[in-house]
């Protein structure tokens, strides 16, 4: 018979990105103040996207408010979305090149003609702030890290920012992407206090993915998709770190679409532990580490650390 007591709610914590943003923001110009020459400029951030008006507008936009927090030099641009594979290869290089930029961010995705792996694999391990390049993916696989997405970075602090654990502890990834997934995994999986969890990663193919998602103590959804994660297929206490991003449409169908992330949240009230919001949980914290490995570039180049 079926039984007829009910699990009761759980007290759900919303862990929102804002705090632990605005403490990082503060860190990153503390430790490149405190180390500058009088006449030495700040670290430089350069971010590159295709598309007049496309999103990456509003993400630079939101990138140069925190560089300046920071007291980062931001240099945003947008090449026009025909710009050809040569045109863009030869600008990132020209980038590259340059002494006084520090970081590099290649906004993707990119249309189908342009080679983003190849691209990113002409920036120097230190400059490629975003740690995406084949180089770092590596080095991030052999554990030893120079640089790691930003994203990665950022739920990693979250969950230590939020007092989660995740050493012995069972870590689902959903996703696969060389610039999500793979790195998140990854970095969970490396030794020491931050690491040492076990990870599961999903994605498309994954047959059974309920039941693999149930089995996740900390769930990282990182596919795209609102509202594939929820009370049906998340085990009752998980906290759910949500990466998802993406335009969907709310319950009102004239409304315009909204941000969402993949986790349905209203669903998780009450059952989850805790859960990042969307927006306003993983993004900001990404940015804050993007300016924080924006610096990590500096110091290795004041000292030539960046020529290894
Ligand atoms: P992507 O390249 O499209 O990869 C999506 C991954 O999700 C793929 O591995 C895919 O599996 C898997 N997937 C898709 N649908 C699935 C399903 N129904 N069940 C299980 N797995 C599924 O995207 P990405 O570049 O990795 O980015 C992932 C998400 O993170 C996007 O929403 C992006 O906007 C977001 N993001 C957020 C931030 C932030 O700051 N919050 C930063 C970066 C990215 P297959 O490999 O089998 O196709």
């Amino acid at each position: 018979m079926a039984s007829t007591t009910q699990e009761p709610e759980i007290r759900t914590a919303q862990w929102w990105g804002k705090p632990l943003a605005d403490r990082l923001v503060s860190e990153v110009r503390e430790r490149w103040e405190s180390q500058a020459r009088p006449s030495e400029d700040p670290p430089c951030l350069a971010s590159v996207g295709l598309g007049e008006g496309s999103p990456f507008h509003v993400y630079q936009r939101q990138q140069a408010r925190v560089a300046q927090r920071a007291g980062i030099r931001f240099r945003g641009e947008i090449l026009p979305r025909d710009v050809s594979p040569e045109g863009l290869r030869a600008r990132v290089e020209e980038l590259a090149k340059d002494a006084s930029i520090h970081g590099i961010l290649l906004e993707h995705p990119l249309p189908p003609a342009h080679d983003f792996a190849r691209i990113v694999s002409g920036i120097n391990p230190w400059k490629d702030v975003d740690g995406v390049g084949p180089t770092n993916v590596g080095n991030l696989a052999t554990g030893r890290p120079v640089q790691v997405p930003a994203v990665a970075l950022a739920a990693r602090a979250l969950l230590q920012h939020y007092g989660e654990p995740t050493a012995g502890r069972h870590v689902v990834v959903v996703g696969r992407s060389e610039t999500v997934g793979i790195p998140l995994a990854l970095l969970f999986l490396l030794r020491g206090e931050r690491g040492d969890a076990t990870v599961t990663v999903v994605h498309s193919r994954t047959v059974d993915l309920a039941e693999h998602l149930r089995r996740a103590e900390i769930l990282i959804p990182c596919a795209g998709r609102p509202g594939l994660v929820s009370r049906r297929n998340t085990s009752r206490g998980a906290v759910v770190v949500d990466v998802g991003l993406a335009t969907a449409m709310g319950p009102d169908p004239s409304a315009p679409p909204r941000v969402a992330g993949d986790a349905d949240a209203r669903s998780l009230e009450g059952w989850a532990r805790a859960y990042t919001p969307v927006p306003g949980g993983v993004g900001p914290v990404t940015v804050a580490e993007i300016m924080a490995s924006t610096v990590r570039s500096w110091e290795a180049a004041r000292t030539g650390g960046d020529r290894t």
